[in-house]
């Protein structure tokens, strides 16, 4: 009999509003410039033929109420605050129409960045891997279940830096809809139950430094907050 010659790590979970159970994760992607004003605040131009995406590594998940050490090797460490989905039935070439009965919920997330060395590799059109997918880069909080929180239409999407509102807007101005994008990267990928879609970033990202507290809200699907420690 073979063994394992060190532990596997335990595959991070996502907690549910109103049950003990749990979700395990399993992929993690992240739309980007999915959102007008943010797109014009990175000096990008939408992308209008189709979605583009960048994957963080499952490990990336912290729960709600974490402490989160400022990451390593970046002078810009930023906040994206984000809608999340968490897919919960196997879902492979999907129509929009069918792409909502494949989640199972809805949750408050944060797509941390190293925007420095994002910017640099992007000018230099190398892949952006090392300024996303970051250790503790993904919180995400609390699952809403789907029929709990119904259907993303204009709910509010806010988040707050140690009180201050920074980011304010509406899942209304997602320039892809949710089931655009089940819909979409079902194409790519066989989407299975606990795969957690990040749905791009309102306007108003910015730097973050330790001792920050990130406080967002989305009408219906819970709230989130982290604080921001020190480098690790
Ligand atoms: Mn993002």
């Amino acid at each position: 009999m073979s063994k394992l010659i060190f532990p596997a790590a335990p595959a991070p979970t996502l907690a549910i509003a109103g049950s003990d159970d749990r979700i395990p994760v399993q992929r993690v992607f992240c739309v980007g410039r999915n959102y007008e004003e943010h797109a014009k605040e990175m000096g990008q131009q939408v992308e209008r033929d189709e979605p583009f995406y960048f994957t963080k590594s499952p490990e990336a998940v912290v729960a709600d109420g974490s402490t989160i050490p400022y990451a390593s090797a970046t002078q810009n460490y930023h906040y994206e605050f984000e809608l999340a989905v968490v897919i919960g039935a196997p879902a492979f070439r999907v129509s929009r129409d069918e792409a909502l009965s494949k989640v199972y919920g809805y949750a408050c997330a944060l797509d941390m960045t190293r925007r420095d060395l994002q910017l640099m590799k992007r000018a230099k059109q190398l892949p952006w891997d090392i300024g996303k997918d970051i250790e503790f880069s993904a919180p995400v909080g609390v699952v809403v279940p789907a029929a709990q929180f119904g259907t993303p239409k204009a709910q509010r999407i806010e988040m707050r830096q140690n009180g201050v509102t920074k980011q304010d807007s509406t899942l209304g101005h997602l320039i892809w809809s949710v089931p655009e994008i089940i819909s979409h990267l079902s194409t790519l990928y066989h989407l299975r139950p606990g795969d957690v879609i990040l749905t791009g970033t309102p306007a108003g990202v910015g730097p973050c430094q330790p001792g920050d507290v990130l406080e967002g809200t989305i009408e219906g699907a819970g709230s989130l907050k982290v604080t921001i420690g020190q480098p690790i």
